[in-house]
């Protein structure tokens, strides 16, 4: 449990949440201020600052939660699709640093724009394939 951790708190039970599945490892509850309505979290249990610490076997934990949520969301609330977000990092909008999954249900012309996208000058592609591959 890491302290002043808010996830860690809300896994331990000392604040409330809209819980929608807990198993031995992981937690899943609405998100206070969706995107839209019935945006769920999925938390590991234990604090894992982001996907490169949490071991193999929580993460394995977590997407399954993930997805059996998302079926419950289509059957459930009759959600068209959705979108899963694992913001990695404060750079990438992580704002609570411990571990966790979005689920938000999209609807047809809803108008949530994902991001813009950019292009490779001519060659870019292949070297940039090639710099990550080698650090694999
Ligand atoms: P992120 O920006 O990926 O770190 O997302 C953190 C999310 O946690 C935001 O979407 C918040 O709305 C949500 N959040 C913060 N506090 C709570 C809380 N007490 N219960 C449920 N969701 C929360
Ligand atoms: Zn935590």
């Amino acid at each position: 449990m890491e302290k002043d951790c808010i996830f860690c708190k809300i896994a331990a039970g000392e604040i409330p949440c809209a819980k929608v599945l807990e198993n031995d490892k992981v937690l899943a509850f609405l998100d206070i201020a969706p995107v839209s309505l019935g945006h769920v979290l999925v938390i590991t249990k234990e604090h894992y600052a982001n996907l490169e610490t949490v071991p193999e076997a929580e993460l394995i934990e977590a997407i399954k939660a993930v997805k059996k949520i998302g079926q419950a969301l289509k059957i459930g609330l009759n959600v068209a699709g959705y979108n899963i977000v694992e913001n990695n990092d404060p750079v990438a909008g992580q704002v609570i640093n411990h571990l966790h999954f979005h689920i938000i249900p999209r609807a047809v012309n809803d108008g949530l724009k994902v991001w813009p996208q950019g292009k490779y000058r001519d060659g870019e592609i292949n070297d940039m394939a090639e710099v990550i591959k080698q650090a694999l």
